[in-house]
């Protein structure tokens, strides 16, 4: 198999979501997803337009893009994951392996991750619902930030057998829960989720993120949102409530 993969985006920024909220983070994006979530167009891989090039931030954080011909190889990535990690020491408090789904590209990250752990912790960020290639890759893992997908929001079939199993292989490297909620998301969707969540760990964060619609307000009510964490918190220790900050703060 070839060491090249293809690419949206590498560039720095700060976590927009979840418990490294704030943290200054170097993304790597990759392409394509496994589902089709209806508030997301990122499309599945089969069907989706791979894009000829990747942006690659040339300095971290100046937004001085290149576009750089799909696929990268590894060693482009190490050279620029090196050169950043030289020149902004202390910086990055993690790589962060996104999508899409990054765990469509189990394979390529089973070779990637060995050489890119080394230079900073990895955080993958991703749908929870891919186990099997979640555990081809596991001990490459400092974090993990998975969803629970919801019917209410993704207007898909839930995907709880997988997410049960898939977070059962996470428990090991400090996994939090996103869950993305609306003005639709019924009850027991909630209840069911942090049943699986407490099956595994009831100490595992769980963070519920309000919908953001396409004029960037919140898909849901402060109230609601409210009365969906206060169940939660019959099942768990620690449920929190955290919209997409990067999608009003303007940062990337
Ligand atoms: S899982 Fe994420 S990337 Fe995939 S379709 Fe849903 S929102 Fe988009």
């Amino acid at each position: 198999m070839s060491d090249s993969a293809e690419l949206t985006e590498i560039f720095s920024s700060i976590q927009g979501e979840g418990l490294l909220i704030g943290l200054r983070q170097l993304f790597i994006r990759f392409c394509a997803c496994n589902i089709t979530c209806q508030y997301c167009d990122t499309g599945k891989l089969e069907s989706a337009t791979i894009p000829a090039f990747c942006m690659v931030e040339n300095s971290p954080g100046k937004r001085d893009f290149s576009a750089e011909p799909n696929p990268l190889p590894l060693n482009r990535v190490l050279m620029l994951l090196r050169n950043w990690q030289r020149d902004y020491p202390s910086v990055h408090h993690s790589i962060s392996i996104t999508g899409g789904e990054p765990l469509l590209y189990s394979g390529i990250l089973k070779k990637w991750l060995p050489e890119i752990r080394p230079i900073l912790p990895v955080y993958l960020e991703t749908n929870g619902i891919l186990y099997e290639e979640l555990s081809m890759i596991i001990d490459y893992l400092d974090y993990i930030c998975m969803d629970i997908k919801l019917p209410s929001t993704t207007g898909l079939a839930g995907f709880w057998a997988e997410h049960r199993f898939f977070l059962q292989i996470a428990a090991t490297k400090n996994p939090v829960v996103k869950i993305v909620v609306s003005s639709e998301t019924p009850d027991w969707e909630i209840s069911k989720s942090c049943e699986i969540i407490a099956s595994v760990d009831k100490s595992i964060p769980l963070i519920l993120q309000p919908l953001t619609l396409p004029n960037g307000n919140p898909g849901i009510s402060s109230r609601r949102t409210l009365e969906l964490q206060e169940i939660a918190c019959r099942y768990l220790m620690e449920t929190r409530i955290i919209p997409q900050t990067h999608k009003f703060s303007g940062f990337l």
